[in-house]
């Protein structure tokens, strides 16, 4: 499998995939106003409106690190466990719950391809930003579909591959020049932001994972493409 630039296996992915959320954790928040221009919180807002929780739902949200898709879940009163393989990552989440007194969300290490949860414990599932980061993927998606109930939805917020003439071009000569250098500069780790650029770049087109996602059983597949799919949610159901 591929991490960033070189081939690895898979149990030293999931390894330099730890290091590289241990190692960015303490400014991993201020890292993402900083390389998206703030324009993370808008695509995550938006992620939570087309999630629709309603009060009194279990919402798993997977690789859900430092809790910023947590914390706008809650509001609709759902039940949210936050889960996440990597525990640097779930402790800064809680430290930030603290603060902004927010109590009642479920905080639990878990990798997203062996949940230890039941079958159909939940009636939505959500990952923003972490499926390019799990070594194997469909495995990921089937547990997702397994721990849904029937009538379940699975969302799923992540760079893509936009198809706007140029804006491709431009996309890619910013990240490749500008992220590493503003990671060395915020978090004094340029080699974690180059892999994180690189899995961008890896990660498979729309319609490939839209397929990916119909394979691990859900159907009512949809993408939403947002900048001409620069960030995409995917969408579908389990019945
Ligand atoms: N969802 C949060 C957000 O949008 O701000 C965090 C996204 S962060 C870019 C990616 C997260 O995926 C990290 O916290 C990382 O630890 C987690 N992750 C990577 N591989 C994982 C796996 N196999 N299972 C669970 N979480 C994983």
């Amino acid at each position: 499998v591929s991490f960033g630039y070189t081939d690895v296996t898979p149990t030293e992915k999931t390894e330099k995939v730890g290091q590289v959320f241990r190692s960015v954790a303490a400014r991993y928040d201020l890292m993402n106003d900083a390389m998206s221009g703030g324009m993370h919180r808008l695509w995550k807002d938006r992620f939570v409106r087309r999630v629709k929780p309603r009060r009194g739902e279990a919402i798993l949200d997977m690789a859900g690190g430092t809790g910023d898709i947590a914390f706008r879940l809650m509001k609709s009163g759902a039940d949210i466990t936050v889960a996440d393989i990597n525990g640097a990552m779930l402790e800064v989440g809680q430290e930030r719950a603290a603060k902004k007194g927010y109590e009642g969300l479920a905080w639990i290490e878990q990798n997203a391809e062996t949940l230890c949860f039941a079958d159909r414990s939940f009636d939505g599932y959500t990952i923003a930003f972490g499926i390019r980061n799990v070594t194997d993927i469909p495995k990921a998606l089937r547990e997702a579909h397994r721990v849904l109930k029937r009538g379940g939805r699975f969302y799923c917020l992540e760079f893509s591959t936009t198809l706007w003439p140029g804006f491709g071009e431009i996309y890619d000569a910013y990240s490749h020049r500008l992220v590493p250098k503003l990671g060395k500069l915020l978090a004094n780790d340029e080699d974690s932001y180059r892999y994180l650029i690189e899995s961008i770049r890896r990660f498979p087109d729309m319609p490939t994972f839209e397929r990916m996602i119909g394979e691990a059983g859900f159907v009512r597949t949809h993408v939403e493409p947002m900048l001409g799919g620069l960030v995409a949610i995917h969408s579908g159901w389990k019945i």
